[in-house]
């Protein structure tokens, strides 16, 4: 799924500016970043047979852009070192006996010295991440904030203006929350705003900031009111925005929705063009979000991501308590906490770490 619209595997950049987007994670998570981090990922990918390539943005993506070929690649390399899969085994919980699987034999009891939990969050249920496993692991006193969505579009109530437009993508933005700056595009859904430009703001919009948009990122104000001033003052605002500003289709619609009342003068236009403020409803629901924010507490795992309340269970990726932007942040972290896991469980002895 996370290869359906160009599986963005990581980011080329710095590696502090890439640890600083883990926000108050960072901490915690750089050193695992550190030691498997963008150029490793790159490498990893590499080493599995798929060329990859830097878009201007800095995100890095495979060549074949999906996610398949190198899933598949990496499947049969697991498959050569003799790991074995037993697929559409399902973990049901713990009995007194051990983890027990719903299997397509029927149930079925495991009992393992050291194991590593990587069950993702509670978005996208229909793949599997359900989150089911939360009041299992809380049962045996493990500490889990609770998820919320992230990286998350958000609802509008459309008016019935913007029906033809549903669909369709804004690109070239800037969208601004608080002190939050992005640079991106967004789309027009049916139930309201998704995309890339809008994620990177999703916790602020979440906690309650204002979205403003600015359709003219690479003018200024005073620069986008001139062009307004030099159109015959007989036009129509309407035709105004579209002669002096080549606003048309979804973009003008998008702002006729939000300018309403649209102002006459070029100054209050320059400003709306500027700043256009988007009333938002609720973020979108939890199961359709990019990803979640809570999970797993970092005072409920030692440093080798043990849990510390059932000592030789690890755990990694989004079952734990950390949250980014899109951008590539998501799976290299999921590929680094991973990387640990594996390793700190592959060198426990049964005694701590
Ligand atoms: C549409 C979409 C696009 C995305 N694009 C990107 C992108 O381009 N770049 C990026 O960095 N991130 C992207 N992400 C986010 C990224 O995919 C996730 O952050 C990442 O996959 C999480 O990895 P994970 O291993 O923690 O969990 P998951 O990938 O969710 O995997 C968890 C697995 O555990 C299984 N499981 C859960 N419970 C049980 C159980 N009880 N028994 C057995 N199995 C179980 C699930 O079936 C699933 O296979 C995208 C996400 C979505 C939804």
């Amino acid at each position: 799924m996370a290869g359906k619209s160009g599986l963005n595997l990581t980011k080329d950049e710095d590696l502090p500016a890439f640890i600083n987007q883990y926000g108050t994670a960072s901490d915690w998570l750089g050193p695992m970043i550190t030691r498997f981090g963008p150029q490793q990922v790159q490498d990893w990918a590499k080493s599995h047979g798929q060329r990859v390539f830097t878009g201007s943005s800095g995100r890095v993506f495979p060549v074949a852009m999906k996610a398949s070929p190198l899933l598949r690649h990496w499947l049969n390399a697991l498959a050569a070192d003799g790991v074995e899969l037993r697929r559409r085994w399902r973990w049901q919980g713990f009995s007194d006996r051990g983890f027990v699987f719903g299997t397509p034999e029927g149930p079925v009891t495991v009992r393992t010295g050291r194991c590593v939990l990587a069950l993702g969050g509670a978005s996208w249920a229909r793949l599997g991440s359900d989150g089911a496993w939360v009041p299992w692991l809380a049962e045996k006193g493990v500490e889990i904030a609770p998820f919320q969505p992230s990286n998350m579009g958000f609802a509008v109530p459309w008016s019935r203006a913007m029906a033809p437009h549903i669909g369709m993508p804004i690109k070239s933005i800037a969208l601004r929350a608080g002190e939050l700056t992005s640079r991106g595009e967004i789309t027009l859904s049916a139930q309201g705003l998704e995309g890339g430009g809008l994620y990177p703001l999703s916790s602020r919009l979440r906690e309650g900031a204002a979205l403003s948009i600015d359709l003219f990122p690479d003018l200024a104000e005073a620069a986008v009111m001139t062009r307004l001033c030099g159109a015959r003052k007989s036009e129509s605002t309407t035709n105004k925005l579209r002669k002096a500003l080549k606003l048309s289709g979804a973009r003008l619609a998008l702002f006729l929705e939000f300018a309403r009342p649209v102002p006459r003068e070029p100054a209050a236009l320059a400003r709306l063009c500027k700043a256009l403020p988007v009333r938002l409803g609720p973020p979108s629901p939890m199961d359709h979000a990019i990803s979640v924010a809570g999970g797993i507490r970092q005072n409920a795992v030692d440093q080798g991501l043990m849990l510390k309340a059932l000592p030789g269970v690890f755990v990694a990726g989004e079952m734990l308590d950390w949250d980014a932007p899109t951008g590539g942040y998501l799976l290299t972290a999921c590929l680094a906490t991973g990387m640990h896991a594996g390793r700190s469980a592959a060198a426990w002895d049964g005694g701590c770490l």
